[in-house]
């Protein structure tokens, strides 16, 4: 497996790691499948191994890994808590939960605003909490992550940061056009996500080898099943620049991607009267897929649900992709306000125990994946 820096932090990556975010609900579920994965992957040199507070169980699975192979590999996590003394208690619940006395990389997740760096940065803010973890031995290095390209650069100028992660795919170009070379500059390691633009992109082979062949650190699909993983292995042992076919082939798919799509530019929110967050509330509706509890936990946890829109249409008005962001956010918040009812059943049949049962016979009778 290629090995690569991760910025100052000088680590040696595996060019390939693997995101915690698809073992979000596994424990309980699908303990023994998370557990092959993590496992195929330190088995194939995956040594950077990455996951979040936010993740539900996804650092306790990692942590049963560690147990017996926390040498193999450096850690990632991170946490949303912006105030040191929140943040205190989080990293103890980190190091619990994974199993171990130290953590390589501790991240300030999902820095959107710059008053949120502010807070973060302030003297009562998470970024003390994890300097002080870092003094005493706990932590290694400290990064942050984003899904807002316009602030990101202003964020990595405070050179307080040893990685940043962001988003980066065929698609979705802007971040690593904006932020490589100020990564260079100040020699940052960076770290991709949403590789697969939010599983929209289904050339795995083809997009995957796209972001190898840039100038990145590490790339961490979330993988949830031993066939995704073993493909993702596959991919990074074999990649290679993308030549004329492959190349028009993927160019091709992102045209054909579905139009009601959000991007993340976030040119919208600048003009909201209401200063709707409505790209995380897209964030949320794609967490859909993965998870319904954390994505409405999310979504409920935003400052303003998209039931508050105004129907004033300046979104639209400057939206670079012709959104009708309009029908999105009714769509969006429908799908993510409903379902007390659906809770209180999913949570019955999860308890005793014929959650997967019930899911196939769901499958079985209508064709398709339930949304939780
Ligand atoms: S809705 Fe349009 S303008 Fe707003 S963040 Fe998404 S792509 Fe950008
Ligand atoms: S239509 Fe709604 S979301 Fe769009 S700018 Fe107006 S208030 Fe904001």
């Amino acid at each position: 497996m290629e090995k690569r820096r991760l910025g100052r932090t000088g680590l040696m990556v595996s060019a390939l790691g693997l995101g915690g975010i698809g073992f979000i609900g596994q424990y309980r579920k699908s303990k023994d499948q998370a557990l092959k994965v993590i496992n195929m992957a330190l088995d194939a040199g995956v040594n950077f191994i990455e996951s979040a507070r936010a993740y539900f169980d996804s650092e306790e699975i990692i942590g049963e890994v560690m147990k017996t192979r926390r040498k193999e590999c450096y850690l990632a996590t991170k946490s949303y808590l912006r105030s040191a003394a929140q943040m205190e208690k989080e990293i103890e619940r980190s190091l619990s939960a994974l199993k171990t006395d130290y953590i390589d990389l501790y991240q300030i997740h999902h820095i959107q605003y710059l008053y949120e760096l502010e807070n973060v940065l302030g003297p009562n803010g998470a970024y003390a909490a994890i300097l002080s973890a870092k003094k005493q031995g706990v932590i290694g290095h400290i990064g942050v992550t984003s899904h807002n390209p316009k602030i990101l650069e202003e964020v990595l100028r405070t050179n307080k940061f040893d990685t940043v992660q962001y988003p980066f795919n065929p698609a979705e170009t802007e971040f690593y056009e904006k932020i490589t070379p100020v990564c260079k500059e100040l020699d940052i390691g960076s770290i991709i996500m949403k590789p697969l633009c939010g599983g929209r992109l289904k050339s795995v082979e083809s997009a995957l080898s796209f972001i190898l062949s840039h100038d990145i650190s590490t790339v961490i699909p979330g993988c949830v099943t031993p066939e995704q993983m073993a493909l993702d292995i596959k991919v990074a042992g074999e990649y290679r620049s993308l030549a004329g076919e492959e190349k028009l082939a993927l160019s091709e798919e992102i045209k054909n991607l579905p139009d009601q799509f959000c991007r993340r530019c976030r040119y919208c929110e600048g003009v909201c009267p209401q200063e709707l967050k409505i790209s995380d509330v897209f964030r949320c509706e794609e967490y859909l897929i993965l998870n319904a509890t954390y994505a409405r936990n999310e979504y409920k946890s935003l400052e303003k649900l998209a039931d508050s829109c105004l129907d004033c249409g300046k979104c639209e008005e400057i939206c670079p992709y012709n959104l009708p962001v309009r029908d999105m956010l009714k769509r969006a918040h429908g799908r993510l306000s409903k379902g007390k009812f659906e809770d209180f059943v999913v949570n019955l049949v999860r308890k005793i125990g014929i959650y997967d049962r019930v899911r196939k016979l769901y499958f079985d009778i209508f064709r398709r994946i339930p949304e939780r």
